[in-house]
Formats: structure tokens, sequence, C-alpha cells
């Protein structure tokens, strides 16, 4: 009896140094190396996550999320943007026991440098004024707040006021739990915000990012007038594994992949990181008629009078 209680609190006290032994949570944040996204090799952080790399593998294209100022560095140029000041919401509306959701809220402000989990910017590329906001996936998940929504209607507000066309660089897993019924109705009014953008006749571009999800994707992220994603992306409302035990079926292959949601109509086009902003400047310059349209204006007349020529 004595010698089985031994061998059982001996594995115990083994299984408890192994334990010690794993790396911590902020081990592994610190470390200059990554677990895999393709391979079998550990990855050096730095070989990713850099200014030419833009946070993208160069071997499997895995795009990681890209934060909000880094996005809009890339996007207008290096400190090209003005930072636009966003409504500030008291926290903890729903006021939770042990100020559970205040500690979340001041680890990812401390974290992110961020109020909320939205950064709106003004600025201008190829000399065309554009309004754009993005969402910070690092702050709590991406989750939309009250104070997130107001963000998106102060992005539609500014766009209105300057005449801009409004850019969203969507990703996240929808509304916080913490504000319940709160940040859902940010759902219907996001939606409203965006479509007094379209009533000015401003175009409303919308970029899929890495995960979308949730009251994003069924919300303002859904009912832009051309809508983008960055390669291999991942855009639905439930998660894959919650769809898969509601309906207990094997899911199809590419199942809520940004390629999947081309073939059904849900996404315009999906590009690499490295290439979007010129092609949704393009889109732009159509749309407004400026720069390259008289280039383009003149192809497909060109294309016409052959066309012509042919028939005749
Ligand atoms: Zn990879």
């Amino acid at each position: 009896m004595v010698n089985w209680l031994q061998k059982v609190i001996a594995a115990g006290s083994k299984i408890k140094e192994r334990i010690r032994d794993r790396a911590t949570r902020e081990e592994i944040k610190n470390s200059k190396w990554m677990s895999p996204c393709c391979g079998n090799t550990p990855i050096l952080k730095s070989s990713i996550f850099n200014d030419e790399q833009l946070n993208t593998c160069s071997n499997c294209d895995k795009h990681f999320p890209f934060p909000p100022r880094q996005r809009f560095d890339h996007f207008y140029g290096k400190n090209k943007w003005e930072l636009i000041d966003t409504p500030r919401i008291p926290d903890d509306p729903l006021r939770w026991p042990g100020d559970v959701y205040k500690k979340k809220l001041a680890a990812a402000r401390k974290a992110t440098d961020q109020r909320c989990s939205v950064l709106v910017a003004l600025g201008e590329r190829d000399g065309m004024k554009i309004t754009s906001f993005a969402i910070n996936s690092a702050f709590i998940g991406g989750a939309i707040s009250v104070e997130s929504a107001e963000a998106i209607l102060k992005a539609c507000d500014v766009a209105i006021e300057n005449q801009t066309p409004l850019i969203a660089w969507s990703e996240g897993g929808g509304q916080i739990m913490f504000e319940s019924g709160l940040s859902l109705q940010g759902m219907a009014r996001t939606v409203l915000g965006v479509n007094e953008v379209k009533k000015n006749n401003l175009p409303y571009i919308n970029i899929y990012t890495n995960k979308c999800y949730g009251g994003i994707s069924a919300s303002f992220a859904g009912v832009s007038d051309i809508a983008f994603a960055e390669k291999s992306s991942m855009i639905g409302f439930a998660g894959q594994s919650i769809v898969r035990n509601q309906t207990r079926e094997d899911l199809p292959e590419n199942f809520q992949s940004s390629l999947e949601l081309i073939r059904t109509g849900f996404c315009d086009a999906e590009f690499h990181r490295k290439e979007i902003n010129d092609k949704i400047m393009t889109v732009l310059k159509i749309l407004l008629k400026k720069d390259s349209v008289s280039k383009f204006e003149e192809n497909e007349t060109s294309k016409l009078s052959i066309n012509t020529q042919q028939a005749s």
C-alpha cells in the first residue's frame, strides 16, 4: 500500500517539474522565436514582423495581424496621417463584479496604446484625401464596444465632412460580451453610419483582414460598396467549431476562406498585403473619376472602337 502511494507521489512531483519547465506566457511573448506557421522548424519573429514582409510569411503567405498604426503608416506613408480623436465612453457600463472588465481594458490599453479596439485616421495617398479606420485584434480580440462603434461613427462623420472615401480594415471576433446588448446596438448604428457615407456618394471600401467574424462581418463590414480581403483571410459569422457542433457535419473544404467568399459573391477579390493598397487606389480613382480614369476611359474607348471595326 505504501509502495503504491509513494509511486503516485513520485509521479506527481515529476509532472510538476515538467510543467514548471515549460515556458511561461511572458517568456513566449518575449522570445525571438515563434512556432512555425509552415514547416517544422521554429521561425525567427524578425523575419516576419518587419517593414518589408509587413507581418506576412514569405514561405506560406500567412498574413499575421497588422496593428492600426502600422497599417496607416503603410497606407498613407510613415507619419503622414492624422490620428482622429474619437468620443470617450465611461468604462464598464454593466459594472462587472471584481472589476474583471476594467482590468481587461487596462491590460489591453497598456498593450496597444489605444483606448478602444478602433483607430481612425485621415491622410492623403496619391493626392487623394482618404478617411480610414482599423481594428486592432490585440485589443481584446478586436471586440467592438460602444466606444469602438462611436469611433467608427466618427470615421463616417470625418469622411462626410471632408468629402473623402472611407476605408475599413476589418478584423476581430465581433461585439464585446462584457457590454452585452449595448455593444450589439453598435451593429445597427455602424450600418446606419456607413449608409450616410454612401448617401453622400462617397465610396466605402471594406477590407477583410486576418480573421473577421461575428458582429463585425454581420454589420458595417458586410455592407461595403467594394469588399476586398487580404490573402488567406477567414471570414464568417460563427466560428468553425461552433458550426461543426451545431450541424454535426464535416465542413466543406475552404469553408469561410476568402476564396470561398469570392466564389459565393460575398467578397470581390483577395490580394497580398504588399499589393492591396495599390488595388484600393485603382478602384477609388475609377469610382471618383480621378487621374488614371482618363487613361481607363481611353482604353475602354479604344477597345470599343477595335470591337466595332472588327464587327464591321
Ligand atoms: Zn509560413
